[in-house]
Order: C-alpha cells, then sequence, then structure tokens
C-alpha cells in the first residue's frame, strides 16, 4: 500500500495491546468511572512503552463505537452493561488496533459469543490474496447463524503508518461487488465485526469527543489561536485520532469551542458517537492481522 511496515515495531505495538486489552477487561466494573477506566487504559499504554493510536473508545448497550469520555464526563459504568473496549497502541506510527467485550448482565452470552466466532472465522481465512467479499461472508453467515444481525455499516480497514483507515473497508456482510478486491501481501488490516439484537445499522449521534487533523486545507481562515491549536494538533498527534479531554491543558479555556471550529472548516475529522438504529444491544470483537508473502500474523 506504498507503506514499508516495520514487523518489529509492529511486534511490539501488538505486544502492548494485548497486554493492554487484557488490562481493559479487568477494569470494566459496574459503577466505574468511564474516565477512569479510558485514562488507566491510556496510562498503561504509555508505561509498556506503546502511544494511544487513538484514544480509548468505551461504548455501552446500544453505543456501537466512538464514545469516549468528553471534558469533565462524569458517566458510570452501569448496572447490567454490555461494555465494548476499543484500544490502539502505535511504536513510531506503526499501529494495532484491537477490541473486545464484556457481558456486565450475564445475559448476552450467545452475542457475544456468536461475535467472537465470527472474528475467529474471518481471521481463519485470511491469507495473501483472500477476497473481501468471502471474509465478510464468513462474518455475516456466523452472525446470522447465531440468530443476530451484522451491522452492515460498520468495517473493518486496512491501516497504514500513522492512518488507522487507510481507505480499504473491510466489510461484515457478503458483498459480491468486492470478489475481486483482495487483500495484497504486506497490508495491514483490522477485522472487527458488530452484532446486534437490533437493526444491524448504526446512525450518528450528536456527541464527538474524536477528532483527527485530516491535512487538508482550511476552507475559510483561521485564527492565530486556531493556527496555533492545529499546529499542536499535527505535531503531537500528527494524523491519528485525538480525544478533546486530551487537550484539557491547552492554553486557551475554551478548546471545545475551537475544536468545533476547525472541525467546521475542514481540517478537522470528527468522529460522532455511533448509536444502533433500532436501540439494540450491540457486540464487537477485533483483531490486527498482518498478511505477508506467506502467512497472516495476528498481532493483537
Ligand atoms: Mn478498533
Ligand atoms: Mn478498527
Amino acid at each position: 500500500m506504498g507503506v514499508v511496515l516495520d514487523v518489529d515495531k509492529l511486534r511490539a505495538a501488538g505486544r502492548v495491546a494485548v497486554a493492554a486489552r487484557e488490562y481493559a477487561v479487568s477494569l470494566v466494573r459496574v459503577g466505574a468511572l468511564v474516565l477512569d477506566v479510558c485514562e488507566s487504559i491510556e496510562r498503561f499504554i504509555v508505561e509498556s512503552g506503546g502511544l494511544p493510536a487513538f484514544p480509548c473508545n468505551l461504548s455501552i448497550n446500544e453505543v456501537a463505537a466512538h464514545y469516549t469520555p468528553g471534558l469533565g464526563d462524569s458517566s458510570v459504568i452501569p448496572e447490567g452493561a454490555v461494555v465494548k473496549v476499543d484500544l490502539g497502541v502505535h511504536v513510531d506510527g506503526f499501529i494495532v488496533d484491537t477490541a473486545v467485550t464484556v457481558d456486565l448482565s450475564g445475559e448476552h452470552g450467545k452475542l457475544l459469543e456468536t461475535t467472537m466466532r465470527a472474528l475467529e472465522e474471518a481471521v481463519s481465512i485470511v491469507k495473501p490474496y483472500v477476497s473481501l467479499y468471502d471474509i465478510g461472508r464468513v462474518v455475516e453467515r456466523t452472525i446470522r447463524e447465531g440468530g443476530f444481525k451484522p451491522i452492515r455499516n460498520l468495517s473493518g480497514h486496512n491501516i497504514g503508518r500513522y492512518v488507522v483507515h487507510a481507505g480499504l473497508s473491510i466489510p461484515n456482510v457478503a458483498d459480491r461487488s468486492l470478489f475481486r478486491l483482495r487483500v495484497q501481501p504486506g497490508t495491514l488490516i483490522a477485522l472487527e465485526p458488530f452484532a446486534t439484537n437490533g437493526k444491524g445499522l448504526v446512525v450518528d449521534g450528536p456527541t464527538i469527543n474524536i477528532y483527527s487533523y485530516t491535512g487538508r486545507e482550511p476552507k475559510m481562515g483561521l485564527t492565530s489561536l486556531e493556527v496555533e491549536l492545529l499546529d499542536h494538533i499535527s505535531r503531537e498527534y500528527k494524523t491519528l485520532p485525538f480525544a478533546t479531554r486530551w487537550l484539557k491543558n491547552w492554553k486557551s479555556g475554551d478548546v471545545e469551542g475551537l475544536l468545533k471550529l476547525l472541525h467546521s472548516k475542514g481540517v478537522l475529522h470528527g468522529y460522532p458517537v455511533l448509536v444502533e438504529a433500532g436501540r439494540g444491544v450491540v457486540a464487537q470483537f477485533e483483531h490486527t492481522v498482518l498478511v505477508t508473502e506467506s502467512e497472516a500474523i495476528v498481532l493483537a
């Protein structure tokens, strides 16, 4: 994909991501502050020798993805929650993306098992030149056999250096039009089936707590304060997603307002919280796999 992947750095990121994912599961408890859980995971990643490739996402029940605490967020994990933790680790820009679901209700075991099986089945067929149609078909079939629906507008993706979503979408449903699209050797891919007892579709919620720098020219002029904030963002995070709360100590009091302006001017991409359209419960599991000339290596 035009980027030479550093396998040693990817393996290092993968080791940190596996440990962080295990640590995350140990932190998910009824009554825990979502902010504490996410900050603890991000700190763990740094202390283990990696950097967060994006903010820790902790999405509960019908919230499928992209929830990270906002500034001053006081939400806690409620009783009976189905909790997705999605985390990313990078070492020098080489990214590993992984996610796990924890069922605190004791009622959604089958949903979790089915989603996990869909991921395992998908990973088991990954090899050089596997068709994207085949991956989506195996995911959809496994989830439907379990009695659930795949979320059709959420997908896996390829990963580039400092780029989490590098342009290729890996579907969670059978899409015949992708039959000829194949995973080339030297590609890093994230597989992430989402399953639900709802409609099988997510819609954008109103909240955005995650942004990334687009690298594009602004649609209109930037104030000097906006330029300064954008410089800080591109230096600290490059093109990786970051959380509003990571900028809480930045010089201006109204960093949230500035981020909204930079978003409206096209220089930041926003990641709205994604909610299941039928308010169904959502489960997700994710692995990152390096596809080489000869094999598929599960990094985390
Ligand atoms: Mn992820
Ligand atoms: Mn991903």
